[in-house]
């Protein structure tokens, strides 16, 4: 049936790069026969997932929406894909995406744009727009998406659906397709709190393949899910509903924070002076860690290859032309600038500077507070093609979502309300390190 809704919708929508239909019935198939016999094991048995397409599907096309890429069947899964594959969940496809995640609105697809569902003129944001985008059409119940520095809370929030980018660490990022190491991390996009957490349970613990994960300590982030929220402490930076915010995202989160009070917290405003500068710092940092991740792609090991070349360099130099979009280049560019001898200092050095002072802000703020609340976005979804030529427009309007990035923390968007144009509005509540049990309780008691 979903497969009919897909095929229904999806060439208006686009949130699919890829519909894996003959091995997800075969599955089913197998599936039923389990159940048939009693046999049903897995915690996702016979759900069906999208996925995003910048984490390794074996066998499965995996093009992070790069010409780079249009051909790449790994020969290996994603460790996120064999812990849900091991649940018993069926690949329906997957899901577009910005060019090698580097985007907000989903326009940088080498393939096609994506549609919000709630208004096909809007963007779905970016760059987990496909999952986002296909969770809120209900062509899938749920899907993961990747998040560097909002890429899957902004698309959620423009499209009305819960999004969780856990702790730095939570989740193995062995076969997520790297763009900046230090930030990405593969969080899941859902229609409720609850299922959020069921899959983030799944997915999380720690793996040999990646130094960067962490013990998982057998957390159960369902446990404790609808405690009361009476005597909990949350903050209100400043900095997220003043200037640059529109006023009804302001005033859905106003909202939002009076229900928080009424469920007995008590709401503090607070300051994080540094955040004017994050947005700077993480695109120095995502940028520097993106020219190094993105020099495999030579068009020797694997990928888009050039035609027509003399010398290696030329190869080289041809492949990467042809194989990466405008968007990707300019990050590139700007990442190895940064980190040539001469800018080092000025640029990499002082925004690493700023990370660890945005660290200390918040970690002082958390001393204090259980949560830190705000908008998810400056705006609800835009028109497509509406910004996609003012750069620093789109940059800019990441500040809200980085900060849970560069400081590694819990962060998950929430539907919180709509737009005078209907479009939904975002609610993002921030935890402290491998504090995701607090950010669920919270946002499902809100929910
Ligand atoms: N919009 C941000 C960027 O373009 C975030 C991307 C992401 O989280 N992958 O870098």
């Amino acid at each position: 049936a979903l497969f009919e809704d897909i095929e229904k919708i999806d060439d208006t929508l686009g949130s699919f790069l890829f519909i894996n239909k003959e091995n997800a019935l075969k599955q089913a198939k197998e599936l039923d026969e389990l159940q048939a016999q009693d046999k049903m094991d897995g915690a996702l048995f016979g759900v069906p997932m999208g996925i995003k397409d910048n984490i390794i599907t074996k066998d499965v096309l995996t093009t992070c929406a790069s010409r780079m890429l249009e051909d790449f069947h790994p020969i290996y899964d994603a460790t996120v894909m064999e812990k849900l594959n091991g649940a018993s969940s069926v690949l329906m496809g997957k899901n577009n995406m910005d060019e090698f995640a580097m985007g907000g609105s989903n326009e940088t697809s080498y393939f096609k744009n994506v549609r919000n569902p709630w208004d096909t003129d809007a963007v779905p944001g970016g760059s987990s727009g496909g999952s986002a985008a296909a969770v809120a059409a209900g062509l899938v119940p749920y899907s993961l998406g990747s998040d560097t520095g909002g890429s899957v809370r902004q698309p959620s929030a423009f499209c009305g659906v819960v999004g969780m980018k856990p702790t730095y660490g939570r989740v193995s990022r062995y076969g997520l397709v790297a763009f900046a190491s230090s930030l990405d991390q593969i969080g899941p996009i859902t229609r409720n709190v609850r299922d959020n957490a069921k899959i983030l349970n799944i997915i999380s613990g720690t793996n040999h393949r990646d130094a960067t994960s962490m013990p998982n300590v057998d957390q159960d982030f369902l446990e404790g899910i609808d405690a009361d929220l009476s005597g909990k402490k949350i903050a209100v930076p400043e900095e997220f509903l003043g200037e640059g915010i529109d006023q009804e995202v302001t005033d859905a989160v106003e909202k939002a924070i009076k229900t928080f009070e009424e469920m007995g917290a008590t709401v503090d405003r607070v300051s994080f002076p540094h955040i004017k500068y994050v947005v700077s710092a993480y695109y120095l940092i995502a940028s520097s860690e993106a020219s190094s991740n993105l020099a495999r792609f030579d068009g020797i090991r694997y990928g888009y290859r050039a035609e027509g070349t003399e010398t290696l360099e030329e190869l080289y130099r041809k492949t990467r032309a042809e194989g990466f979009g405008e968007e990707v280049k300019r990050r590139i560019l700007l990442g190895t600038f940064v980190l040539s001898a001469g800018h080092y200092d000025q640029y990499y050095i002082r925004a690493q500077k700023l990370r660890s002072k945005l660290e200390a802000d918040m970690l002082k703020t958390f001393e204090d507070y259980d949560l830190v609340i705000g908008p998810t976005t400056t705006s609800a979804a835009y028109d497509i093609g509406e910004k996609i030529d003012d750069k620093l427009r789109m940059y800019k309007e990441d500040i809200l979502t980085i900060p849970a990035n560069l400081t590694g923390m819990p962060s998950i968007s929430i539907p919180c309300g709509l737009s005078e144009k209907k479009r939904p509005i975002g609610l993002q509540i921030i935890g402290n390190h491998f504090e995701e049990s607090k950010v669920y309780n919270a946002a499902y008691k809100f929910e």
